[in-house]
């Protein structure tokens, strides 16, 4: 245990009254399917027991970090020295849909997750995140990296959202304040998990269409996502695009594409998606980086950058 985590702050986490485990194996709950242990993993079932969890933390002064759907990040097989909140808040507030409406605005719980969500609207007639269904995570995770597909993304469909502060207040903030663009919000990349903002809830708002048009087009965007994406355990893009060029294009012209190391693979057939082939380590996956990320420096002097965030050392 961290010098920081006492018996005291463990009776008092267990006052929130939220599942909670010692030593859970973080590999459970990422897309990638790896990470070492948590010191502590508490699933926050409601706004509430989230916001008492980090407010607990930040009181006790314990690290802790927000997992939400675990699908952009890459968890050091040493796990995190800490508490891990999983955001497993779920309310979906849907209105009323009269005759008269072109669109609606829908609250959400940030844990609610993205793809079950499109999915949920398509069926009501709801339009506006058919680019979603194929995107993994929650909302708050959405709303902190911008996520998108097919020319589109959650800024374009946010209204506002609830954060915590980091100095603990409960505040609702517009689109605007989140200054978004591509993939990025001033939420992503924040510098420490103690001082960050929170997402709480979400407010989207989504127009009116008949439910027919609307699933067709979701189908559609799976269709195209299942013939160029590979299949198994990922997270997704691992890096950045560079300005003009695409990092996949990159690491295949230096021969990397299908390389293999232990049991972690560059896909090969998508060359920014890297791949647990079943028992693959974060080290494996790191020695896949840093190869790749070399090979494109030395042939064309780019320097890749990661799209997914490294939790632990
Ligand atoms: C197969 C696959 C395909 C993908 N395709 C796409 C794609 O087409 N487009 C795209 O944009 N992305 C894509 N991704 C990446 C991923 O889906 C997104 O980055 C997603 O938004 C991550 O959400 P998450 O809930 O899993 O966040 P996590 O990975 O759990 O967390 C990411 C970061 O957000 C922080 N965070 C999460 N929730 C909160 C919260 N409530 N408040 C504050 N901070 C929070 C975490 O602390 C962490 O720093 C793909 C991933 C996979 C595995």
């Amino acid at each position: 245990m961290s010098s920081k985590m006492t018996p005291q702050f463990l009776a008092a986490l267990t006052q929130i009254g939220q599942p909670y485990q010692l030593h859970e194996p973080l590999a459970q709950h990422t897309t990638f399917r790896l990470g070492g242990p948590a010191q502590i993993w508490l699933a926050a079932q409601s706004v509430t027991a989230l916001v008492q969890a980090v407010q607990l933390a930040r009181e006790y002064a314990v690290s802790f970090f927000i997992l939400g759907g675990g699908a952009n990040l890459l968890i050091s097989d040493n796990g995190f020295a800490g508490l891990v909140i999983q955001n497993r808040t779920s309310r979906v507030q849907f209105p009323e849909i009269n005759a008269a409406s072109s669109s609606v605005t829908l609250t959400v719980d940030s844990g609610v997750i993205l793809p079950n969500l499109a999915r949920r609207c398509a069926k009501r007639g709801l339009a506006g995140l058919e680019w979603a269904a194929g995107v993994p995570g929650t909302i708050g995770g959405a709303v902190v990296n911008n996520a998108g597909a097919y020319g589109s993304d959650i800024a374009h469909d946010l209204l506002r959202a609830e954060l915590l502060s980091p100095t603990g207040e409960r505040v609702w903030q517009a689109a605007d304040w989140f200054e978004y663009r591509y993939r990025w919000s001033r939420l992503k990349g924040q510098a420490s998990h103690e001082t960050a903002w929170v997402v709480l809830q979400a407010e989207l708002q989504l127009a009116v269409a008949p439910v027919a048009e609307v699933e067709q087009r979701l189908a559609d965007f799976n269709t195209r996502r299942k013939a160029s994406q590979p299949p198994g355990a990922t997270i997704g893009s691992m890096f950045k695009n560079p300005p003009g060029d695409y990092a996949g294009r990159l690491i295949e012209a230096v021969g990397l594409k299908g390389y293999r190391y232990g049991q972690a693979q560059i896909s090969p057939i998508h060359a920014n998606f890297f791949q647990n082939l079943g028992r693959a380590t974060a080290t494996e996956v790191y020695h896949l980086i840093t190869t790749a990320q070399q090979a494109v420096a030395q042939k064309f002097n780019i320097q890749l950058e990661l799209e997914v965030e490294v939790i632990g050392e």
